[in-house]
């Protein structure tokens, strides 16, 4: 069951996430929202046009460029993320390109849910398995076979 999603959005695509967010609210009024600082702030005023005071809570980590990337990835390593939406700005090279690919890099490995445009991140929000209490993540075997390699 998806319950703790991240969301961040490059500046060029942050009124695309807001449109999804309140094409969404419904569902994600039930979830709890981690988001870079910028991205933060503008789900938590959208969520409240579409939902007035009852908005679900959303915790906003540093500004992407400013170290907020580094922040979400590490909580995906941790394993308190189920979801990432990530729109990021494919024309244009980010200041902070490694953090991004680092981001990216890190919800490959641990195999969780990740969408970098709208449609994905429809079709996740609306999979049965989005709502599933027996649908189990795999974490995948190279995690703790890396921990445990031997080494001379
Ligand atoms: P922001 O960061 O939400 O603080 O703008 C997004 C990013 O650039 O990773």
């Amino acid at each position: 069951m998806v319950k703790n999603i991240a969301l961040v959005a490059h500046d060029s695509r942050k009124a695309e996430l807001m449109s999804w967010v309140k094409f969404n609210a419904g569902v994600l009024s039930s979830c709890r929202l981690y988001c870079t600082g910028t991205t933060g702030r503008l789900v938590k005023e959208t969520l409240a046009e579409v939902l007035g005071d009852e908005i679900p809570e959303v915790i906003c980590k540093l500004s992407g460029p400013l170290g907020g990337d580094f922040e979400i990835g590490a909580m995906i390593a941790e394993g308190t993320i189920d979801m990432l939406v990530f729109f990021c700005d494919n024309l244009i090279m980010q200041g902070h390109q490694n953090d991004v690919m680092g981001l990216v890099r890190l919800a490959s490995l641990y195999n969780i849910p990740f969408a970098t445009n709208r449609s994905t991140a429809d079709y996740i929000i609306s999979s049965p398995l989005f709502k599933s209490e027996e649908y189990k993540r795999i974490i995948p075997p190279c995690i703790e076979s890396y921990k445990t390699r031997k080494l001379k």
